[in-house]
Parts: C-alpha cells; structure tokens; sequence
C-alpha cells in the first residue's frame, strides 16, 4: 500500500491516511495474496487518483456504502449503494466494480441497463418516491483487472426498463412463494460454469435441504434469474449474514478482491470527506 501510495503522493493524496486505509484493506483481506493485496493497493489509488477530487468538487453531500433496505410483505428488501454524491437537490449513485472480461465495453449498454440494482436504488432512495425523483443518474466504475485500467460509464434508466424491472422483482417473489415448500428449486445447468467460473455447489447441488431467508437484493435476483437453486443457496439461512444482510461472501479470490478493493476505496472517500467538513 505504502509504495502504492508513495508514487502518486505527487498528486495531492498525500493528505489522506494512507496507514488507514491500508489498515482498513487488511481487515477483510481473508486470504488474498501479497501480490493481489499489492495489485489492489494500486487500484485503489490510481481510482482516487482519477476521480476523487472530481468528485468533491461541487459536491454537498456525500454517502459512502450506503445501506438502503425495506421490509415488505415477509420480505426483507436491501441494497448497499457504494458511493452517493449530492449536488443541489440531486443524487449521483457510483458504483465499484471489478471486471475481469476483456470483452466488457462501455458501448455493451443494454447489458447496463438491465443491472437491477439501479432499480433498487432508484425506488429506495430516501424521497425518490417515484423515478427519477432526486436520483440524477448512475454510474459504475469497473475496474477492469486484466486491461489493467478503469472504464467509466454513466447511465440513465428508462421509465420502461424501471417498469421492466418491478416487474422481475414480482416475478421473482411469486416464484420463490410456489417453490418455496420444495427442497431443491429449478436447477439451471447452463449455468453451472457461467462466466467462466465452475459454481461453488456443483459438488452437493440438489442433495442439501435447509431453511431459507426471503431477503432479496439486486444479487440475489440476479442469482435467481440465473439459477433459482443457485439463489436458495445464497438465501440458505444457516450462512452467517453479515452487517450488510448478506450472506456471508463465499471465499474465493475475486469476491475477496472486490471487498479488499471497496474496503479501500471506501475508507479513502471517508477521510476526504472529513477532512472537507472539518
Ligand atoms: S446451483 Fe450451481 S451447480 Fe446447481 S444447477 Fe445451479 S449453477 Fe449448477
């Protein structure tokens, strides 16, 4: 982290507690390598780099890992935005991510559009009644490990696609209310090995019984349109749930990564905004 830290100190950074930060990183680095801590580290500072002060500029408030949540009808519905910023009377939602795909490309905007986190966000926010309400747009910054650089991407919903989504949302809890007395859901074997990566419950799929939590968010409905049995894993109620509400991350590199990284990046946003409202 520090050496990280040492060759950007030229650009203003320098101010933040980078110790701090580091110490925020290791807190939640499970078992991830030096070499992947050191890449992260790096990542860390060329995004603060990029956008920090970007971000500050005009900004009157600011909310980082902002949990949003509901209960409704038996469900319990969250959603965590990463970084909040407000301007006026509106709200910019940022979004973190690490991608690893090459073939990711800002001009893939369907594939955006169709993010349901969005949604949430969008609907939850406190006073955004109804879309657009104070939500002036999204954002995702992916991180794109193996290109090595960070894309950024704004977007704005349509009222269809909000409409599109609700409408999964729906679909969604009145299919996990008619399976839910059955022990395994709908199997979807297309997707044992999506995005590359084999599905961590390909050894025992289909062979456990165990209670499930009706506790959605944008991930487990994105789960749950891929594989409804790979959802009732991740809504199995004896995994620890986390202070974000959701389960307790399965350990694998990239999922650590992506924590180490928002823990990071997260804990940087913090301590510029203090120092600002000092
Ligand atoms: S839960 Fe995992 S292993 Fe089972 S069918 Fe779904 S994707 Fe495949």
């Amino acid at each position: 982290m520090e050496q990280a830290v040492e060759e950007h100190r030229s650009v203003g950074l320098g101010e933040i507690d980078w110790v701090r930060v580091g110490a925020a990183m290791r807190e939640v680095r499970g078992n991830l390598s030096d070499d992947a801590m050191e890449e992260v580290s790096g990542f860390v500072v060329s995004v603060a780099e990029t956008y920090l002060e970007k971000d500050l500029d005009g900004a009157e408030e600011l909310r980082v890992e902002y949990m949003l949540s509901r209960d409704v009808n038996g469900w319990h519905e969250h959603g965590m935005v990463d970084l909040a910023i407000r301007r006026g009377e509106r709200w910019h939602l940022y979004d973190w991510k690490r991608f690893g795909s090459k073939s990711f490309e800002p001009r893939d905007g369907q594939r955006l559009e169709l993010d349901p986190a969005w949604v949430f966000y969008s609907t939850y926010w406190p006073g955004a009644v109804s879309w657009p309400g104070i939500i002036s747009g999204f954002t995702y910054r992916n991180v794109a490990v193996q290109m090595g650089k960070i894309i950024e991407v704004s977007l704005k919903l349509s009222p269809e696609v909000v409409t599109r989504f609700k409408e999964k949302l729906q679909w969604m809890k009145r299919n996990v209310n008619w399976i839910l007395p059955y022990p395994v859901w709908p199997q979807n074997g297309d997707a044992c090995f999506a995005f590359g990566r084999e599905c961590e419950h390909v050894a025992t799929c289909g062979t456990e019984t165990f209670p499930i939590i009706k506790r959605i968010s944008p991930s487990v409905l994105k789960t749950f349109m891929l594989c409804p049995q790979r959802a009732r894993y991740a809504l199995d109620a004896r995994r620890e749930i986390g202070d974000t509400g959701e389960p307790a991350a399965i350990a694998n590199d990239a999922a650590q990564w992506g924590t180490v990284f928002h823990a990071g990046i997260g804990d940087v946003y913090r301590q510029a905004w203090e120092r600002r409202t000092k």
